[in-house]
């Protein structure tokens, strides 16, 4: 190996240790799939619709959509892989806006900042919402603002686990608020680590297709699955996909997707996990949740007020010495830190970042 291509390893073995402040899950074994890595895999435009290209793996993609699909109760479905919760998210968004050609669009506050990115390439108009205390949006504002604007459909982004506080936006009661309103909507999901979490929490409310009228939904792959290389899914009613569907002759395939070539390697590292974990998928999060309990409860008797959102992983707290913040990767928001614990955050890694803490406040 290369001298600098060896230090950048060490180099990410060393700030791997440390890892614990972003929702990024670095549990995971895909050494039964390395033969993969000597291939070009090249899953361009859309996954359904085979391309003269021909090296790629959109029949094991198909089984990841259809796996999504079957988790959000979705029987008429269509959805890609993406190269991220971001484009996902464009993607659901940019549904919102070709369907409601006259739509204004919703988010609150406490959404991630790719959803803002997205209206502004979108050139899309936006509300902002205000959120709650714990990061949820504030429904009461939202109706407000719905109703100031009831000449125009409504594109609304939901967050199922904001990205600094985890918080859960409650799909029924938005839902409740169009009602009584009586305007068209798309509602779009940003579930990048909580499409995950949601569907193997019992008491968690359910991402259901069929009791909901959600029209899309984004997910990170690289989060709580955990991955070598970021990816998402985006999925969608088969009945809303029409609207971007163009017939491509050099590919001879369907161009139906915000990228052109797209990560088939991706396609395979989510089966393999599918695969592989579905069955311990429930025993993963409950394990996640336990320990976010545990990280809890030890930084309130430290005194540092934690929060921690029902069906959520992210322990936010009093921002601690800059030397901890940065040792251990934690994201902070103006006096706030979180951790977010994922599979690799056992509790001796909690208990060696507790020590840390001691020390340095
Ligand atoms: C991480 C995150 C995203 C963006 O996902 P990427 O995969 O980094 O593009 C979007 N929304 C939320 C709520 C997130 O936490």
């Amino acid at each position: 190996m290369k001298t600098d291509i060896y230090n950048a390893l060490q180099e990410l073995r060393q700030s791997s240790k440390y890892m614990i402040g972003y929702p990024l899950n670095l549990k995971f074994d895909y050494s039964e799939i390395f033969d993969f890595l000597a291939y070009h895999i090249n899953n361009i435009g859309d996954p359904f619709v085979l391309s003269r290209l021909g090296i790629d793996s959109k029949q094991i993609e198909q089984n990841c959509i259809k796996y999504f699909a079957q988790l959000y109760d979705l029987p008429d479905y269509w959805g890609y892989i993406t190269s991220g919760g971001t484009e996902g998210n464009i993607y659901g968004i940019l549904m919102g806006r070709e369907l409601h050609p006259d739509g204004i669009f919703y988010c609150s506050e406490d959404s991630h900042y790719s959803v803002t990115k997205a209206a502004y390439l979108l050139n899309l108009p936006y509300v902002t919402i205000s959120s709650q205390q714990n990061g949820e949006i504030n429904y009461e504002h939202l109706q407000y603002e719905i109703s100031q604007r009831k000449q125009h459909s409504a594109i609304l982004n939901l967050n199922l686990g904001t990205t600094m506080k985890g918080a859960v936006d409650k799909i029924d009661r938005v839902v409740d608020i169009l009602e009584k309103v009586q305007i068209p909507f798309h509602i779009h999901c940003d579930a990048a680590l909580g499409g995950m979490l949601l569907p193997f929490i019992d008491e968690a409310p359910k991402i259901s297709f069929q009791d909901y009228p959600i029209g899309s939904i984004a997910i990170s792959g690289h989060k709580f699955l955990g991955s070598p290389i970021p990816y998402g899914v985006l999925i969608t009613r088969k009945t809303l996909e029409r609207k971007l569907e163009k017939n491509i002759e050099y590919i001879a395939t369907k161009d139906t997707t915000i990228t052109g070539s797209r990560s088939g390697l991706a396609a395979i590292l989510l089966w393999d996990a599918i695969t592989t974990r579905k069955e311990k998928f429930a025993q993963e999060v409950s394990t996640c949740i336990k320990n976010s309990c545990y990280l809890y409860e030890r930084l309130q008797k430290m005194g540092y007020h934690p929060m921690l959102n029902d069906y959520s992983t992210t322990v936010v707290f009093d921002q601690p010495a800059y030397k901890i913040c940065n040792k251990w990767h934690l994201a902070t928001q103006g006096n706030l830190a979180h951790i977010v614990v994922m599979l690799h955050v056992s509790r001796e890694k909690i208990d060696r970042f507790l020590d840390d803490l001691s020390v340095n406040s």
